[in-house]
């Protein structure tokens, strides 16, 4: 399975914000925090960026937020488009329902690379069933859980124990004794918490 292999603190820097890629360490140890211009050595140039590099800008933000390749991210949007609805919108509530996704923001991870990997190593179940596909498309009244087997495995306790601190999104419940979750409704834009302008993104594509 393809992915990013780069340094991800290197995204934040570019984008210019904290994307939280890297679990708790986002929380102690910010490069950001140290170095708040983009890496290497033309990162510190001030430079004019056209209308194009905005909404270029934007788009990367987003996909680098949800840990996705561009042609997953058009993929996505080519869907949305297809949706009733606000394009946008629609774009963000697709990504949102992605089964890694979910195991972050249930806070069955500490990052959504984390909760990806942990999804593809087969520890999760939904609806009972066990599914070792990151992009997994969750739908309303699904239920996600640690499988049995992989609640005692230490790293995945400590994960849990340190998530436990983030908030939870109103659209998911948790029973975090059972290490499960279940999607009780479709996300709204307040409860999407990526840092985007996804009209810019829709602008994008758009023109291309
Ligand atoms: Fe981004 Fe986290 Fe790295 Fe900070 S520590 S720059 S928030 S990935």
């Amino acid at each position: 399975m393809a992915r990013y292999r780069g340094s991800v603190c290197r995204l934040c820097r570019r984008s210019g914000i904290k994307l939280f890629l890297k679990g708790e360490r986002c929380f102690t140890k910010c490069a950001l925090d140290k170095r708040a211009y983009a890496a290497g050595q033309h990162g510190q140039r001030r430079i004019k960026i056209s209308d194009y590099g905005i909404r270029l800008r934007e788009k990367q933000k987003a996909r680098w937020y949800y840990g996705l390749l561009e042609h997953q991210f058009r993929n996505y949007f080519e869907k949305a488009e297809r949706l009733r609805g606000i394009t946008g919108l629609n774009l963000f509530i697709l990504i949102e329902r992605r089964l890694d996704n979910v195991v972050f923001r249930l806070r069955l991870a500490g990052s959504r690379a984390q909760a990806r990997q942990l999804v593809c190593h087969g520890h999760f179940l939904v609806n009972g069933k066990p599914v070792n596909i990151p992009s997994y498309q969750l739908r309303v009244g699904d239920t996600v859980e640690v499988r049995e087997k992989s609640r005692n495995i230490p790293c995945i306790q400590q994960v849990v124990e340190q998530a436990a601190g983030r908030d939870l999104p109103s659209w998911l419940s948790l029973e975090a004794k059972d290490f499960r979750g279940k999607v009780a409704s479709l996300p709204t834009r307040e409860e999407i918490e990526a840092p985007v302008e996804e009209q810019l993104i829709v602008e994008l594509y758009s023109k291309v």
